[in-house]
């Protein structure tokens, strides 16, 4: 189920120039329009300033870390805005293990790739991955007793130290493929 509450990333933009001269000259912007801010939007009017320069940044789940140029922001916010709440705070966690922040628009494809859901526990997802994956016929036969008695804990500690990972969300697990 995925919450429709999504949080437009934000960004502070400022001019470089000035912050160089010991001045905050800057605003708050919607993140996916950073790289349409011009220096003449900063400082509302005509200016020789050039270079502007993201200082701040707020819902971007943690998907960005620390400053970056406005370009790299927009790239990410358009990535997060394609993915689901649910999704983007996965992706967020996805990223501070594996990612880097170039390239934005390739790791949003790996991620997809490598995305397995959210899912109550390792045991749970274990589970689900065993129906998914097996024959109609056994999986069948595992409602049965005595198969129906599988400790699913310890069945998914083979699948998370082989070819899963998983990070801790609120209520439940994000699986991903291991890389
Ligand atoms: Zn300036």
């Amino acid at each position: 189920m995925y919450a429709s509450t999504q949080v437009m990333p934000r960004v502070w933009i400022g001019c470089l120039a000035c912050y160089n001269a010991g001045r905050l000259v800057g605003d708050w912007y919607d993140g996916d329009i950073a790289d349409d801010v011009t220096p003449e939007d900063l400082h509302g009017r005509a200016t020789s300033h050039e270079e502007l320069w993201v200082m701040d940044h707020d819902g971007f789940c943690g998907a960005l870390e620390g400053e970056c140029s406005p370009s790299a922001a927009a790239e990410i916010a358009q990535a997060l805005a394609d993915l689901s709440d649910d999704e983007a705070n996965a992706f967020g966690a996805w990223i501070a293990l594996y990612g880097d922040q170039s390239e934005l628009g390739k790791w949003v494809e790996q991620f997809r790739e490598d995305y397995r859901g959210f899912h109550d526990s390792e045991a749970d997802f274990a589970r689900e991955w065993f129906e998914q994956t097996s024959e109609p016929d056994v999986v069948a036969q595992a409602q049965v007793w005595p198969f129906n008695e599988i400790d699913w804990e310890r069945a998914s500690v083979e699948l998370f130290t082989g070819g899963f990972t998983s990070e801790d969300a609120l209520g439940g697990v994000h699986v991903f493929f291991a890389r």
